[in-house]
């Protein structure tokens, strides 16, 4: 059996404080394998979390086919590669077909799936694919505009350059103007 595995996150926080060449004893860093633990497990919260359930406890009847947009939604995740942060902002429409959601759950599923280990590209995916599958609507877009500290930090990329990803369904897939429109909203 791995020794690891029975040991609490903060004790493999203390040890990495200790591999990295530091001394967990030193009164900074006393609380900090605690304090580790609690912030990691808050920005990865999002595997206990159903983002399904959160979009059916708020959708309502509405006989609506306009174009519900939601922008500029903050978002924060840790990319999975290097466990470093990425952010920036998520903007999401959808077209309803016989129900809306409360506008609040959106920024909600957005959280979910960003607090768990991520690359863009995928939480663009998953967001959508919920959105979809769960209101049913005429269409959803997704697009993610985000920094990622492991490239920044690094000194992979240039500091300032930042990644989009998009992901599209029924009408904004099928429907150049539709697409459109929500491309100029976002501007
Ligand atoms: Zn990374």
């Amino acid at each position: 059996m791995n020794d690891s595995s029975n040991k609490k996150l903060s004790d493999n926080i203390a040890e990495i404080l200790k591999q990295i060449g530091e001394d967990p004893n030193r009164e900074g860093l006393l609380k900090t394998p605690v304090r580790v633990e609690k912030s990691l497990k808050f920005l990865t919260e999002g595997y206990d979390l159903n983002p399904v359930e959160i979009l059916k406890s708020a959708m309502f009847s509405e006989d609506r086919s306009q174009m519900v947009l939601v922008k500029d939604i903050e978002l924060y995740s840790l990319c999975e590669h290097h466990m470093l942060p990425f952010f920036g902002k998520a903007h999401i429409a959808y077209i309803p077909n016989l129900h809306i959601v409360g506008l609040s759950k959106i920024p909600r599923v957005v959280n979910v799936f960003s607090r768990r280990l991520q690359v863009q590209e995928r939480l663009t995916d998953q967001i959508k694919t919920c959105l979809q599958d769960t209101l049913n609507p005429k269409g959803v877009a997704v697009v993610i505009e985000a920094q990622h500290l492991c490239m920044q930090m690094r000194g992979v990329e240039k500091q300032h350059s930042s990644t989009t990803t998009s992901a599209f369904s029924g009408l904004f897939l099928k429907d150049a103007k539709t697409r459109l429109e929500f491309m100029n909203l976002i501007k």
